[in-house]
């Protein structure tokens, strides 16, 4: 039996936040073969551990949601290493999802109190509340220029650009990067 981090950790999930992991969760090859790893019950039990996001007690994971959120998601990212906007439908969609009830609750820490805004249910709509302000969070970071999709069509995966000019083009520089070098370089000589 594979062990569930492999389909997680080694495809290169658990790195930027949540929202990223879930645009990301239709996996294109770099060839245009599609996994749809949100059907896959280890790839979601991994996902939603590393991010602690397991609902308690457990009630049904909300797939189907989680798939429509997803479409958003994607298209976020697209818009977002274009260097547009949100749209506002797009917006009031994520803001739709950000709408589960919670109430202040002040948590104990190291260094004292804090009050925090605390769910009232851990369930599947917290679930996708907590995915959708992940991306909320990144963007009030002021990091969205560094939000890319890998320049190889064929592969298409939602990037944290860290470099300090913003060149990355690529998931990968051996995979995808190699790959369209390789192309370049046969187009050179014909
Ligand atoms: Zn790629």
């Amino acid at each position: 039996m594979p062990v569930t981090s492999d389909i997680f950790y080694s495809k290169g999930y658990g790195q930027v936040a949540p929202w990223v992991d879930l645009a990301n969760s239709e996996e294109w090859d770099g060839f245009g073969k599609l996994t749809d790893h949100l059907v896959n019950p280890l790839w979601l039990a991994a996902f939603l551990k590393h991010w602690k996001l397991r609902p308690v007690p457990r009630p049904s994971i909300p797939v189907r949601e989680l798939k429509r959120l997803r479409i958003l998601l994607r298209s976020a990212a697209e818009r977002f290493a274009a260097g547009r906007r949100l749209p506002h439908a797009d917006l009031a969609k994520l803001n739709a999802a950000l709408n589960v009830p919670a109430r202040q609750q002040f948590v104990e820490n190291q260094n004292g109190f804090r009050a925090e805004l605390v769910p009232l249910k851990r369930d599947g709509r917290w679930l996708l509340a907590r995915v959708a302000a992940s991306l909320g969070e990144m963007l009030t970071n002021g990091v969205v220029r560094r939000i890319k999709t890998c320049a190889n069509s064929g592969c298409r995966w939602v990037f944290f650009d860290k470099t300090k000019a913003r060149t990355k083009r690529w998931c990968n520089d051996r995979t995808c990067g190699n790959r369209a070098r390789v192309r370049r370089a046969r187009a050179a000589q014909r």
